[in-house]
């Protein structure tokens, strides 16, 4: 039983306040993937013409609304007041219309059929309130998941386990624990196959798998143990499931049709065990294409942008080479993400030496290093090739080269003292010294920094130091993590922002990413090693100056606590008076993002940047993607896109080996 409201062009719900963004970024993906007349059309009388779409309001849901409201409660659900048609427009025929059905009742096949089993969408939220938690995660019988059709009806969410933390502190192996196999087919088995699964695509950007992964196919085949299938739908889509199934934040699972009434489904979970059984079962091997064209690509750059381009374009038959400065490949996923996340060996290098063995060259150290200027060459500072030299030697250049200059903090009084670090130098010196020391179990520490790398290892690092990590992403996680491994004595992390909310804020709706308090595994692990399980979290801190020791090292911080105000539309902040405090410490690590890519290397390919400072390049989805201002020249990654994620970074590579084909097979002109 429906009610059907407008939308009008001048409200600014407090609900939804960017429903017009997302529904005008709809039509556009729309068009430039169909070439739908409608939708430019539509398009073309924006934002006139959006009070001829319409919300879709279940009576039930309204209801439930105007009960919030009778309460006074100032929840998410209470703000959804915004969304309600008026009681003219529903007066107003032209605007209402009503839609019965009669619900449908559903049979289990193993239940006595005498009883009905399944619900309306409205009681199925009720019966899980009632009985989340107390359903099992994992069904022992794998016959039985396999045939059983009531899915997430009987079955808790419930994620690949981890070790304790007291075992996984010990070493930089990874943190996850053994896998079961019928736990995961039991997880698929939640997936109950909505329809119009959100989880696989990404229209808005913002919300689904961005690579389109084929997940409600993959989840019944896993749940039918069908393992070598769901293998081959995982890889139509993916290049590198075993980087996403153990890095990925999920925005599929933000946006699984379940998780509007109950956890949704453990996707990413589900992704990582295909991938390792396929590994285990050893159906993961080179395949060399058939036949080779005389077409040569060179990529800058062996992030997973670089090496989705390099998989994909080397599949297409054409002759790949990655140069790569690093003295290992792999990008942010060799020296960025540390060992515990995904192991550099048995993970990342397993993969490159099967594209290896698929005919792809790989270039590393500075050999591979592309020079940015023409001095740094005559320097010899810089001993691989030029731009000029890759331009006239290949037949395109695809740039993937990362967002690698980092966000500082020169600006604070007492930044150049000693002791200060960017995250980056901290992650990767750790992770190159547990490499070259060739041990990451337990004993890691009898080899770690024998080689120097041109570094004193006791300024990075943190045993038996007080840490302060500035910064609350990924990217401090991680470095919360290290030190922790290092034995630091005492780990806070403080962040600019204030802390987010438990649940969904109003106008972060499904199936958006929710932007909501997470614990992960590097706060766990500091709050149980170094703060007797209290968070090691300060929201809300603005660093006001970095304190000398009085011999040019730092002893600390001064910070002040700040407060987030909108005022006239914008967040502004603001410093609360008397709440300055000290916070001591020996090692300071900056983690504060990246600000775009090395500006000198584009200079050198005649690529133009964007007004963000990034690598300009086309993005409409549509064909001549990617390429720059230097026709031969295609840039993707972090690189074009600024800081961002894996997932994307396969995207982009992925759809740049795509344009680079077109490029070179002259399906559009030059
Ligand atoms: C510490 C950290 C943790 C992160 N954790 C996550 C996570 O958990 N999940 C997630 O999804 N994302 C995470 N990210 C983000 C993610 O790693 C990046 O978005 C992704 O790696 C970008 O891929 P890319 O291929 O575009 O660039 P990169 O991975 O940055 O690779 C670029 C490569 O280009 C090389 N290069 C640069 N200039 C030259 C040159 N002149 N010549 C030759 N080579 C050159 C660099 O050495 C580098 O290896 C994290 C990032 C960091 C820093
Ligand atoms: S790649 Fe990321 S978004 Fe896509 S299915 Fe895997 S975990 Fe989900």
């Amino acid at each position: 039983d429906l009610e059907i409201g407008r939308l009008a062009a001048d409200t600014n719900p407090e609900a939804y306040p960017h429903e017009e963004k997302d529904l005008k970024s709809l039509l556009n993906a729309h068009k430039s993937w169909t070439n739908s007349k409608q939708a430019d059309e539509i398009l073309k009388r924006w934002p006139a013409c959006m009070s001829e779409f319409v919300r879709v309001f279940p009576k039930d849901f309204k209801a439930a609304v105007q009960a919030a409201i009778d309460r006074g409660e100032h929840t998410p659900i209470g703000s959804m007041r915004e969304y309600l048609p008026s009681q003219e427009a529903l007066n107003d025929h032209s605007s209402k219309q009503r839609i019965r059905k009669q619900p449908k009742v559903r049979r289990s096949s193993f239940e006595d059929d005498s009883v009905p089993v399944s619900m309306d969408i409205e009681d199925v939220a009720l019966f899980q309130k009632t009985t989340k938690g107390n359903r099992p995660q994992k069904i022992e019988d794998a016959k039985l998941v396999a045939t059983s059709n009531r899915g997430f009806l009987e079955v808790d969410r419930g994620d690949l386990p981890k070790r304790g933390v007291e075992e996984r502190v010990s070493d930089f192996k990874e943190i996850l624990a053994k896998k079961d196999e019928v736990a995961v087919q039991t997880q698929a088995s939640r997936c109950m196959d909505c329809g119009t699964p959100f989880c696989h695509q990404s229209v808005t950007d913002k919300s689904g798998c961005p690579l389109g992964n084929l997940i409600p196919e993959w989840n019944d085949l896993v749940r039918k143990g069908a393992w070598f299938d769901a293998f081959k739908r995982l890889m139509a889509t993916n290049n590198f499931p075993e980087f996403t199934g153990r890095v990925c934040p999920a925005p599929c699972e933000g946006a699984c049709t379940l998780g509007i009434i109950d956890d949704p489904v453990a996707i990413k979970s589900v992704e990582l065990s295909i991938i390792d059984k396929a590994y285990e079962m050893g159906w993961m091997v080179p395949s060399p294409p058939k036949v080779r064209t005389d077409k040569r690509i060179v990529i800058v750059g062996s992030g997973p942008c670089g090496l989705a381009a390099a998989d994909q374009l080397n599949k297409m038959g054409h002759r790949v080479t990655v140069l790569e400065r690093a003295d290992r490949i792999g990008g942010l996923m060799m020296y960025g993400v540390p060992n515990m996340k995904t192991d550099k060996m048995d993970v990342v290098q397993r993969r490159v030496d099967i594209m290896k063995r698929e005919g792809i060259t790989f270039v590393t150290g500075p050999a591979g290093r592309v020079a940015e200027s023409m001095e740094a060459h005559i320097e010899g500072t810089n001993m691989g090739p030029r731009a000029s030299q890759l331009l006239e030697e290949y037949d395109a250049v695809l740039l993937a080269v990362g967002a690698t200059v980092a966000r500082d903090m020169q600006s604070v009084p007492g930044r150049d003292l000693s002791g200060i670090h960017l995250a980056m130098d901290y992650l990767t010196h750790n992770t190159k010294a547990l490499l070259d020391g060739g041990d990451v179990s337990n004993k890691w520490r009898r080899w770690w920094g024998a080689k120097k790398n041109g570094m004193d290892p006791k300024t990075l690092d943190a045993k038996d130091k007080k840490v302060i990590v500035i910064g609350g992403g990924d990217t401090g996680n991680d470095c919360i993590g290290t030190a922790v491994r290092q034995g630091a004595k005492a780990v806070v992390n403080l962040e600019l922002m204030g802390k987010p909310p438990k649940q969904r804020a109003p106008h972060n709706p499904w199936p958006h990413w929710p932007m909501v308090f997470k614990v992960d595994y590097g706060h766990e692990e500091a709050a149980n090693q170094c703060n007797n399980d209290q968070d090691i979290r300060h929201y809300g801190a603005l660093t006001k100056e970095f304190l000398d020791d009085g011999h040019g090292n730092v002893k600390g911080i001064k910070m002040v606590n700040v407060r987030w105000e909108k005022i006239d539309g914008q967040m502004r902040m603001m410093e609360q008076p008397g709440s300055e405090k000290i916070i001591e410490a020996d090692l300071i690590l900056l983690a504060l993002g990246f600000l775009g890519p090395e500006n000198p290397l584009a200079a050198a390919f005649g690529v133009d940047m964007d007004e963000r400072g990034n690598y300009k390049a086309l993005y409409q989805k549509s064909e001549g993607d990617f390429q720059t201002s230097n026709p031969k020249v295609f840039a993707a990654g972090d690189c074009r896109r600024g800081q961002s994620l894996v997932v994307w970074a396969i995207k982009e590579g992925r759809d740049a080996a795509t344009a680079v084909n077109s490029y070179l097979t002259n399906e559009y002109p030059a």
